[in-house]
């Protein structure tokens, strides 16, 4: 995984959106979705370096995280276990992580919950299972995002991202920190109650003084949608050529929407936003697009 990345910028297209332009992160790669192959790269590096060549990890049954999990183990010749939340369940995303080799243990909420408990249980023996938190949460997650940052144009004054964890968010302030750049951070958290972000970030770098929350387009709650939402959804996509997905990324260019028309930026500071992928997540919402 250790390759350099060159991930294309585009600038929108709508005249009231001149000043954007979209880190297209969904271009990695159409299963090992943006942000998640940033949080897995370290994740990979580490596990390979100390040869354990079982990654061991855990995520809902439209978990993002674990097809990433799935497609990335099978590159690189290692193999994947997923304790997937929730009574036995199959859909289009399961289906790509059974493809890609990935053992599906389907565990009870209760259970669920004791995540180092199931790894102890099940792997505790195992001398090549790596343990691998939900969604790939931890420090070299935040290392892999902080990345994102060197490949921006040097004026980005305000860059956007949604957040489920925060950890994504978390690399990217980072990595502002790091790099010394004049930008502020805006996230824009898909649960609701996203105010847990600030306290999620800082445990990972300071200045959260650059960071910006955006809490009131979460439209009920994680995985909840409104028919303004998945409307938004299909006029953007047919206006930009951009799709967007209504758990993560469609409610944060709708955020961007809204803030735009409230004319909270001037017109010549750049802003740059991070698609993070995840467009399978269309698949689990497909009854909810009926309204276009
Ligand atoms: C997982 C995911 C996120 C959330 O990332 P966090 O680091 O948990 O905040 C954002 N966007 C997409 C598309 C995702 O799949």
């Amino acid at each position: 995984m250790s390759v350099t990345i060159h991930i294309p910028l585009q600038q929108l297209k709508a005249p009231e959106r001149a000043s954007v332009w979209v880190k297209r992160d969904d271009m990695i790669d159409p299963y090992i979705s943006g942000n998640k192959w940033r949080k897995l790269k370290y994740i990979l590096e580490g596990a390979l370096a100390s040869g354990r060549r079982h990654l061991v990890t855990f995520g809902g049954a439209y978990s993002n995280h674990l097809v990433a999990v799935a497609a990335a183990c099978a590159r690189n010749g290692l193999r994947s276990t997923a304790f997937v939340r929730g009574e036995m369940a199959e859909n289009e995303m399961l289906l790509l992580c059974r493809l890609y080799g990935m053992e599906l243990r389907f565990t009870d909420r209760l259970a669920y919950k004791d995540k180092r408990g199931l790894f102890e249980r099940h792997f505790g023996g195992d001398a090549e299972a790596c343990f691998v938190d939900e969604g790939g949460a931890g420090t070299p997650a935040v290392l892999g995002c902080a990345e994102l940052v060197t490949e921006l144009p040097p004026d980005t004054r305000h860059l956007f991202c949604a957040a489920g964890t925060g950890t994504t968010a978390a690399g990217l302030l980072k990595g502002i920190r790091e790099t010394g750049m004049d930008t502020l951070l805006h996230v824009v958290p898909v649960l609701k109650g996203g105010e847990f972000i600030r306290a999620e970030i800082a445990r990972y770098t300071d200045g959260l003084d650059r960071l910006v929350l955006h809490t009131a387009y979460h439209f009920g709650g994680y995985a909840r949608t409104s028919p303004e939402l998945t409307q938004f959804i299909g006029r953007f996509a047919a206006a930009e050529g951009i799709l967007t997905d209504p758990v993560y990324t469609g409610k944060l260019f709708f955020a961007l929407e809204d803030l735009l028309s409230q004319g909270r930026f001037a017109a010549d500071e750049k802003i740059v936003v991070v698609h993070t992928g995840g467009l399978l997540g269309i698949w689990g919402m497909k009854e909810k697009f009926s309204v276009l």
